[in-house]
């Protein structure tokens, strides 16, 4: 700005000088070419009336070297001329000053030489006799007058040119000065120029928007983090280009990335090739996903283009861990296969022992095995059917069941008196230990932990063992514990007797009717309770499972120790469910 204001005023500073002088040297021609006209005239007038009374005679020894005489005839010859000779001089009648000086007693004019440099002025007056004289003058014209006067010009000039140039850098920066002192950060308190407070207060009320979408955008930001930061789910947002924008810390932890990571290319963070052909799909944005492992889960990749007019302009990718789907979807078709498994062997069964029978294959003698074994695999068949509903019930969170308060204690009572005939027949004591203690729960569930725990407690227990079932108060809740004598389960098996169908003895399971969904149903259950399950058990010495009814499992205390119950092995840590 200053070097623009700077030329415009040395531009105009040097017009200015131009045309004054240009005007001054018109003035100062003018003025004289008016007094040289003047001082012929009186010349003209002088000599004229010479002329007329001495003759010829007056113009000798005269002496006027800047006048050029001139006497013509009436009939235009010329009869004197102070520089030429008058015998080859034209007739100059035509001339207009000397019409003019026939015509009216005095002429004058101006005529150019063969150059433009000099100028003849002429005036002329006509004499007594009808002869007309005639003086004439060189004049310089005005290129002459510039051409002569050339050497003081350009000295001007520069002189002038100088004095502009100073005057123009000062100037300019004494205009621009205000401006450059301007607050713009606070535009309204400056008192510069008038004519930049109309700029001022838009500037100043486009501060004002800008700070207030600025506020906007931040609290936007903000609750975009907190939303990021607290999603499980990891989030990266990239651009056109697959930088990263913006990445939650669920998505640097998956990668493994710093929070510095932001602007780098996401394949510079994982290099994974499967990565880098969602990218491309989405890249040509195509909606894409797949699952990759990381750190030994799986997870599931979504990525969405973003496009703005007709082009991606960035790809946002949802990680999602999908391990536990699809850790269910595995159960969920083992349990199918299962089912169907376990369904088959007892229906074969009947079928196959009903069909002998109806064909007459089976002698009279053998009815009642065949009708038991039909009735055995029935009952399993009945059994199962009931578990499988139990659990399923269970899956849906036992909606629709009610909660309320139960004594415990009295549930085990009860249990161990419906069991006692099934231990008598297997040659096995029921004791039963604690005192009453409540807790909140939906009492067909509770009823089911207690009699699974006990009932697996007397089939897999030995003659003369004992089942012992306590229930009892502890800090917090309660806590029940099924012990048993029985032939123990081995250790590499006792995180798993609680999946669906798992049991550590197939064959020995079924003999006993069971249906391996016992435990299943009593992990259900107490997860729906909040309760905590502890296994200890030892091959050949027995069994002890404790179920601690905290309320909050995470946040409370359970005890082990139950001195008046008998002793179960402890020479292995309780394995915690
Ligand atoms: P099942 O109907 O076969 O008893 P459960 O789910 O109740 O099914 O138990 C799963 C498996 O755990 C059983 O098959 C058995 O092998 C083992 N088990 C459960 N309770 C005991 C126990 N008290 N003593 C020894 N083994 C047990």
């Amino acid at each position: 700005m200053t070097k623009r204001i700077f030329q415009s005023i040395c531009f105009a500073a040097l017009g200015v000088f131009m045309v004054s002088m240009a005007l001054f040297m018109g003035v100062l021609y003018n003025y004289f070419s008016g007094v040289q006209y003047k001082q012929l005239r009186i010349q003209t007038d002088l000599a004229a009336r010479g002329a007329a009374n001495e003759g010829l005679g007056y113009f000798e020894g005269l002496a006027m070297e800047d006048c050029r005489i001139t006497w013509i005839g009436p009939d235009g010859q010329v009869l004197y001329d102070s520089r030429s000779d008058t015998s080859g001089m034209e007739n100059h009648l035509e001339r207009k000053e000397i019409r003019q000086a026939f015509e009216t007693g005095s002429g004058e004019s101006a005529r150019y030489s063969h150059t433009l440099l000099e100028r003849s002025i002429y005036c002329a007056r006509r004499l007594p006799d009808g002869t007309v004289l005639r003086l004439s003058m060189v004049q310089n014209t005005w290129i002459t007058l510039i051409l002569g006067m050339l050497y003081p010009l350009c000295i001007l000039c520069v002189v002038v040119l100088l004095l502009a140039l100073v005057l123009a850098f000062r100037l300019s920066r004494e205009i621009v000065r205000p401006l450059n002192d301007l607050d713009l950060d606070n535009p309204l308190g400056n008192d510069g120029y008038q004519e930049i407070t109309p700029l001022l207060e838009r500037i100043a009320l486009q501060q004002r928007q800008i700070r207030s979408q600025k506020e906007e955008l931040r609290q936007r930001q903000n609750e975009f983090g907190t939303v990021t930061r607290g999603m499980t789910e990891g989030l990266i947002l990239l651009d056109g280009k697959n930088r990263i924008l913006s990445i939650n810390p669920a998505a640097m932890r998956l990668f493994g990335a710093e929070p510095s990571c932001q602007g780098r290319y996401l394949l510079s963070v994982n290099r994974s090739l499967k990565l880098q052909e969602l990218l491309q799909k989405a890249g040509e944005g195509i909606y894409a996903e797949m699952v990759m492992e990381l750190g030994g889960r799986n997870y599931q990749m979504d990525a969405t283009p973003v496009i703005s007019d007709g082009l991606v302009s960035g790809v946002v990718l949802l990680i999602l861990d999908v391990t536990e789907k699809e850790k269910t979807e595995q159960i969920r078709r083992e349990f199918t296969a299962n089912v169907s498994h376990e369904l088959k062997t007892p229906l074969h069964t009947i079928s196959g022992s009903a069909e002998l029978m109806a064909n007459g294959l089976v002698d009279a003698r053998d009815f009642p095995v065949f009708s038991e074994r039909i009735y055995t695999e029935a009952q399993r068949l009945i059994r199962l059917v009931e578990d499988i509903i139990r659990l399923s019930r269970l899956d849906e969170g036992a909606d629709g069941m009610p909660w309320e308060e139960m004594d415990l204690y009295a549930l085990a009572a009860d249990t161990v008196q419906r069991l006692r005939p099934q231990a008598e027949a297997a040659g096995v004591r029921m004791n039963l230990c604690g005192s009453p203690v409540q807790v909140w729960g939906i009492r067909q569930l509770v009823e089911g932990i207690v009699f699974n725990l006990a009932d697996n407690g007397v089939r897999y227990n030995r003659k003369n063992g004992s089942v012992t079932v306590a229930a009892e108060a502890e800090r917090g809740g309660a806590v029940l514990t099924v012990a048993d004598t029985g032939i123990g389960i081995p250790p590499e098996h006792q995180e798993r007797i609680f999946e669906r169908f798992y049991r550590v003895d197939k064959s020995h399971s079924r003999e006993l009717g069971g249906t391996g969904l016992g435990l299943s149903i009593v992990r259900h259950a107490a997860r729906l309770h909040n309760a905590r399950i502890e296994v200890e058990s030892e091959v050949g010495t027995g069994t002890r499972i404790r179920v601690h009814f905290c309320g909050d499992s995470t946040n409370s205390y359970c005890s082990w120790g139950i001195s008046s119950c008998p002793a179960a092995p402890d020479k292995k840590g309780p394995s915690e469910l």
